[in-house]
């Protein structure tokens, strides 16, 4: 016989009358119970609306604001055995077409008022739309039915379908089974020892494993409390962490701009938001950060906020792999920490296994973690595993003598090969960002006659940099003093912003393409 499913173990084993799901903005709040009895009314409909039990590795897309609808979607195509694929309300209709179009999904879900019956008016090329009436938030209630939510599903079964963030290549549907699933976010729930008494602050978009799995399937895992805060919005982080009327944030995850912008409003808060929000952040208890390089600089001003942060690294592919310890006593800069239990990981250079600390290679990831396929692309799922069946995740790394990781960027546009060296472009954006007249850097290789590629870098300056007269020369000297000279950038461009997708990704090949252009 087939097991149930880890999900609604664990999610039956907690107390029905606990928060699961708090939505920032209005206060609302829904309970365990009703989050397991409102998902088991979906999955009914799901499976009558799907002709009866066909659902069984069909895509369904949901087109669900972030908040207790989105969750209770996502969990009752779980539960009907079906593939989910989330269409995310911020992401641009064209994407969600490509998407919707890609993953051939038997109907997209969603509310009656939302969004996609604009987006995917009827036609024959758009799948149908089902709509659903949303919940209304919890009645204080005694007795919870007792709801039979045990499918007994085949873990190995495609659970859901993430697309990647395209910073490298059109956008892939990556298929993790539930096996793949529950690796990654119990993993994550005892690494960063989540339990009933979190509540997290949920600020991300939710089509991606960031937040999904890390910030929203973990925590529901281990018991704790999503409270969704979206679109993201500093000033209205810091009120909720100043306010004391409501239960204070334990634990919050985000990307790197994220940080720099709670950062960069803390300064124009007025009283008491300030110090209220600042008392919330020294007190939480774990902040982490990822999908990004994390700077040095942002790190360390946050933690001047009196708050921790671990940084961590993953992928669409893989889930999380690599991530700072607790408890957070060497507040290491720069460094992505260790494989997280469970995972194995391994540093390729040239086909050989690296084994020295200070050198570098690919990353490379074995475990239940690592997702199954590609959706219909079978080429690019080959090309992507060794023979021995290790995932090929395009990133560089290194490792120190104490075997932590420090990601030097993907092979493919961010080590830079100039006159036979080998540059990480990470690295020279790290030392651009200590100069005090910068804010932001992005560093990008050339085509170049000479010497293959040269640096090159796109630079946003600090109030002070603006203030004073740009020199690049001058620039190129302090850099000098910091690095070897074949890293310097030979060419750099100020830009007022630096395009970055919702996670915090800069699309290199575009931004050369964009900014660059004429010169190649
Ligand atoms: P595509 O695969 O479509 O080009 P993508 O790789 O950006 O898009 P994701 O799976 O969302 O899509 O992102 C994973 C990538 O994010 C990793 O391969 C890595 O390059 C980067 N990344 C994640 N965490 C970190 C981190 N802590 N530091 C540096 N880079 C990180
Ligand atoms: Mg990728």
């Amino acid at each position: 016989t087939l097991p149930r499913l880890p999900i609604f173990e664990a999610l039956s084993s907690h107390n029905p009358k606990s928060i699961a799901i708090v939505h920032s903005k209005s206060g609302d709040k829904f309970t365990y119970g009703s989050l397991l009895s409102d998902t088991a009314k979906l999955k009914r409909k799901l499976l009558e609306k799907g002709k009866a039990n066909d659902l069984q590795e069909q895509r369904t897309a949901f087109f669900v604001e972030n908040g207790y609808n989105y969750v209770v979607s996502l969990l009752s195509i779980f539960a009907a055995g079906g593939i989910a694929v989330p269409l995310h309300p911020s992401h641009p209709p064209k994407e969600l077409h490509y998407i919707a179009k890609d993953s051939a999904p038997t109907f997209i879900l969603t509310t009656p008022n939302s969004k996609a019956h604009q987006i995917f008016p009827p036609s024959s090329s758009s799948p149908p739309i089902l709509s659903f009436s949303e919940h209304p938030p919890d009645e204080p209630h005694d007795v919870l039915v007792p709801v039979d939510l045990s499918p007994t599903l085949d873990p190995l079964r495609g659970a859901l379908m993430i697309y990647t963030s395209g910073t490298t290549a059109a956008p892939k549907g990556v298929v993790s089974t539930h096996k793949n699933l529950t690796t990654q976010a119990t993993t994550l729930v005892t690494a960063w020892e989540m339990g009933k008494d979190d509540h997290l602050l949920h600020v991300l978009p939710l089509h991606h494993v960031h937040g999904i799995v890390n910030a929203t399937l973990a925590p529901l895992f281990a018991g704790g409390a999503v409270e969704y805060l979206f679109p993201f919005n500093a000033q209205k982080v810091w009120s909720r962490f100043a306010d004391t009327s409501r239960k204070p944030i334990s634990l919050f995850m985000a990307v790197p701009t994220i940080y720099s912008r709670l950062i960069d409003s803390y300064e124009t808060l007025p009283e008491p938001t300030r110090s209220a929000g600042k008392k919330n952040v020294s007190n939480l208890r774990l902040a982490i950060s990822g999908s990004a390089a994390l700077p040095a600089s942002t790190k360390q001003k946050w933690e001047s906020l009196g708050g921790n942060l671990l940084e961590r690294y993953g992928m669409t592919e893989i889930g999380m792999a690599l991530s700072q310890r607790l408890p957070l006593t060497d507040r290491m800069a720069n460094s992505v920490g260790w494989p997280l239990p469970g995972v194995e990981v391994r540093l390729v250079s040239d086909g050989v296994e690296v084994t020295e600390a200070g050198q570098e290679g690919e990353i490379q990831i074995r475990g239940n973690n690592v997702f199954r396929e590609y959706w219909r692309k079978e080429e690019a799922t080959k090309r992507e595993f060794t023979e021995d069946g290790w995932f090929k995740t395009g990133d560089v790394a290194m490792r120190n003598e104490r075997g932590a990781y420090y990601i030097k960027g993907r092979a493919s546009v961010d080590i830079i090969k100039s006159g036979g060296e080998k540059i990480s472009a990470l690295e020279v954006e790290r030392e651009l960002l200590e100069l005090p007249q910068v804010t932001e850097a992005a560093v990008v290789g050339l085509e170049d006659e000479n010497w293959g590629q040269r640096v090159a870098a796109v630079l946003v300056l600090t109030l002070q940099g603006k203030n004073e007269e740009f020199d690049s020369a001058k620039m190129r000297a302090e850099m000098k003093k910091r690095i070897a000279e074949y890293k310097v950038p030979r060419e750099i461009k100020i830009l007022e912003a630096i395009p970055r997708n919702q996670m915090g990704k800069v699309n290199k090949k575009e931004l050369v393409r964009k900014v660059f252009a004429g010169d190649e």
